[in-house]
Formats: structure tokens, C-alpha cells, sequence
């Protein structure tokens, strides 16, 4: 195939994609919108750039090359500001700055001085420039985000920068040079609709992944998070802290729970009101995550109760954990407008027994335990 005519089935391949993209964009939700939009229009400066590369021959050079490259480096430049807003950073008219710097260059290197390998160099660097911004963003947000999907676009722009240097390389060196790169006979000249192809088509279902991949996660942290605390919730504990307690009770380690409930909160509720309320239990909440290790699954079991549950922890080091979440508890001030609450909680402390065969059993001890501590006066650990 002529690179002319890979140009046009590429363009069309692009309007599909844009219009898919432009189809699924309504079902997004609304904060991966301006993301999806930046891409799309990306997609169709693309398609622009790619019909007219393959119509050249019939348009005035000076005219021409400008204009498609042009396109396509804008295209870019809208890519790039696609995969910043998906990462919530800020807008940056910057951003453009190497597309116009390009622009210039070629239109200069078209009309006044023609040569083809300067704009191939000019439209390599600056496409490697956006090629490497993308990688950029994409890698400063590997912690926030591990997914596949964001190094499967990493892979797509490292891939296109290999080919960018590769048809350089080949530019610089021949020494009959084609007179444009729609020429047909000249293998790298089908290399160049290829390159402007990859992000079209392949980059935007990588983006879509990485759209439905965000989508997913949020759902699944949504379900198994407590929206006023941002702890784990109870369906949590009954997935992991079941684990949990199965592999203990197979391997004879170590495990107890505390159950940690606010006393006469209902006072407090009653008294300043159901925010103040909310309040108090995220203090709480706050006190209990300072206080328990990184191991230990911290949930709201709901209203101003709480549990941890302790892998590998016996009934000594949970009942001194106790002692310090009292104590941490007690010594933090609620400030409620111009008084000064002093919140304290009661702990029901259990440790896992040979008799105990589920998670239930060693939770129900843990309750009575707790409603021990309250019976006794409250601010205090009971232990089953
Ligand atoms: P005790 O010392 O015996 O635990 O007394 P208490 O008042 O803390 O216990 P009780 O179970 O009588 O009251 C708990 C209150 O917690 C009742 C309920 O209205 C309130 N509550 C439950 N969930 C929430 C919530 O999400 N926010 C607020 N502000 N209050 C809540
Ligand atoms: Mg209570
Ligand atoms: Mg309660």
C-alpha cells in the first residue's frame, strides 16, 4: 500500500475512534469528562492532520505541510492535556508552546529554505517532546494509580518515540532522499501514517482502560470504604477479618480483636447536634488510625462504634494497645465552639480460642467484654 492511501484508511480509522470515543463520552462521570473531551478533540486534529497529509501533492507545500503537521502536533499537545486532567493537574496553556514553535519551524523549512529532513528533525524532536510530557505525567502518578492500563500508554509512547528516532535515523542517512513522505516505494514513508495512527486508534482504547480502570476502583473503594471516616467499613471486615481469622486458626497464630465504642455519645448528639456528632466520631477515628499498626484492619462498624482487628497479636499486647487508645483519647481535646469535651471510649478485648470457629464467635466475646467495661463505669478495657 501507498503511503497516501494508508494515510486516508488511517484518517478514517481516527473519525471512527473520535466518534466512539464521542459516543461513550455521555456515560462517563462528570470529573473524567474534561479528560475524555481533550482526548477526543486530540483524535480528530489527528484525523485532520492525517487527510491532509495524504492530499498534499494538490495543495501548495508552503500551505500544506504547515498545516497538517500542525494538526497533528496539536493533536498531541491535547493528548498530553488529556492525561494531566485525568490526573486532576492544572490547566497549562504552555503546553502548546512546542506545537506553534513547530509550526513555525516548518512553514519555514517548507517555503524559504525546503527540506525535508530538517522538518523530519523539527516534527521528530517536537513529537518526542509531547511523547516524553505524556510519559511524564503518567509515571508521577504511578503510586496513586498502579494500573495496567497506564503502563500499557507508557509502552504506546515509548514505542512511538523508537519509531520517531528510527525514521530520523533513516532520514539522516540515505543518501537519495524521497521528496516527501508520502512517497510511495520507500518503506520508512509508511512508517509515518503508522506513527500517526498508533495514538488514534490504539492510544484511545488504552485511554478508555484507563477511564473504565479509574471507574472500578473508585467503586470498589466506594463499596468497601465508610464515607465519614474514610476507614473500612463492615462489609470489609467481614471479607479480610474472616480471612484473617481462618489463616490464624489454621496456623495456630496469634490473633485478637477490640471492639471500641464512644461512651454517652448520644449525649453529645443530643446536646450539639448531629454534625457536632459526626464530628466526634471522625476525632475518634483519627485517634484510633494514629494508634494501630499498619497491619491492622481499622473499620467503623457504624454509629460510634469501632473494631481492630490484630493479626499476630495476643491478648497482652492487645489488652496494652487498649490501654494507649484510652489514654490517647482521653488526652485529645474536643473543642466544640468555646468548650472543651472530653470524649473517652470502652474497649471489649478477645482473643482468639480453640473453641472459637468463626469470626462471630470471638466478635461476641469481644461485645461482652464491652458491655462489661460499660457496666463497670466506662473509660476502660474489659477483656473476655
Ligand atoms: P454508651 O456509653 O452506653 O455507649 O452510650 P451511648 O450514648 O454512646 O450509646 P447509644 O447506643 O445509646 O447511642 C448511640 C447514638 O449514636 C445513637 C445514634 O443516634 C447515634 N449515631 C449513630 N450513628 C451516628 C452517626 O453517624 N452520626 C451521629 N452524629 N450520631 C450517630
Ligand atoms: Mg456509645
Ligand atoms: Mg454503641
Amino acid at each position: 500500500m501507498d503511503p497516501t492511501t494508508i494515510f486516508v484508511v488511517a484518517t478514517a480509522m481516527m473519525l471512527l475512534n473520535g466518534a466512539v470515543l464521542g459516543l461513550v463520552h455521555g456515560g462517563l462521570p462528570e470529573y473524567l469528562q474534561p479528560s475524555a473531551k481533550s482526548w477526543r478533540i486530540g483524535t480528530l486534529l489527528m484525523a485532520g492532520g492525517s487527510i491532509l497529509f495524504a492530499v498534499q501533492a494538490s495543495l501548495p507545500p508552503g500551505f500544506v505541510l504547515p498545516l497538517a503537521n500542525g494538526l497533528l502536533l496539536v493533536g498531541l499537545a491535547c493528548y498530553w492535556r488529556a492525561l494531566r486532567l485525568f490526573y486532576g493537574e492544572a490547566e497549562r496553556l504552555w503546553l502548546f508552546l512546542p506545537a506553534l514553535l513547530g509550526v513555525i519551524a516548518l512553514y519555514w523549512f517548507a517555503t524559504v529554505q525546503p527540506s525535508l529532513s530538517v522538518r523530519v528533525s523539527i516534527a521528530t524532536l517536537i513529537w518526542s517532546v509531547y511523547s516524553l510530557g505524556c510519559i511524564w505525567t503518567l509515571r508521577a502518578h504511578a503510586r496513586a494509580e498502579a494500573s495496567i492500563s497506564r503502563r500499557v500508554m507508557m509502552g504506546i509512547f515509548a514505542a512511538i518515540i523508537l519509531m520517531l528516532v528510527l525514521r530520523l535515523a533513516y532520514f539522516v542517512s540515505i543518501s537519495s532522499r524521497p521528496a516527501s513522505i508520502t512517497e510511495t516505494g520507500n518503506w520508512v514513508n509508511a512508517l509515518s501514517p503508522l506513527l500517526a495512527t498508533v495514538l488514534p486508534v490504539i492510544g484511545t482504547t488504552a485511554f478508555l482502560q484507563m477511564c473504565s480502570e479509574r471507574i472500578r476502583v473508585q467503586w470498589e473503594t466506594a463499596a468497601s470504604t465508610d464515607y465519614l471516616t474514610g476507614l473500612a467499613n463492615r462489609r470489609q471486615l467481614t471479607h479480610v477479618a474472616s480471612n484473617w481469622f481462618s489463616s490464624a486458626r489454621a496456623s495456630a497464630q496469634p490473633f485478637a480483636v477490640m471492639l471500641i465504642d464512644i461512651d454517652r455519645f448520644k449525649s453529645i448528639n443530643d446536646r450539639y447536634g448531629h454534625d457536632v456528632g459526626d464530628r466526634a466520631i471522625q476525632q475518634v477515628a483519627n485517634c484510633l488510625r494514629s494508634a494501630c499498626r499498619r497491619e491492622d484492619l481499622l473499620v467503623r462498624q457504624g454509629g460510634e462504634e469501632f473494631v481492630m482487628a490484630l493479626r499476630g497479636m495476643d491478648v497482652e499486647g492487645a489488652q496494652a494497645l487498649s490501654e494507649r487508645v484510652l489514654e490517647l483519647i482521653r488526652s485529645t481535646p474536643f473543642i466544640v465552639e468555646t468548650d472543651s469535651i472530653h470524649l473517652t471510649v470502652s474497649i471489649g478485648v478477645a482473643s482468639m480460642r480453640h473453641d472459637d470457629m468463626v469470626l462471630d464467635d470471638l466478635l461476641r466475646r469481644a461485645d461482652r467484654a464491652l458491655y462489661a467495661a460499660k457496666e463497670r463505669g466506662r473509660d476502660r478495657v474489659s477483656v473476655a
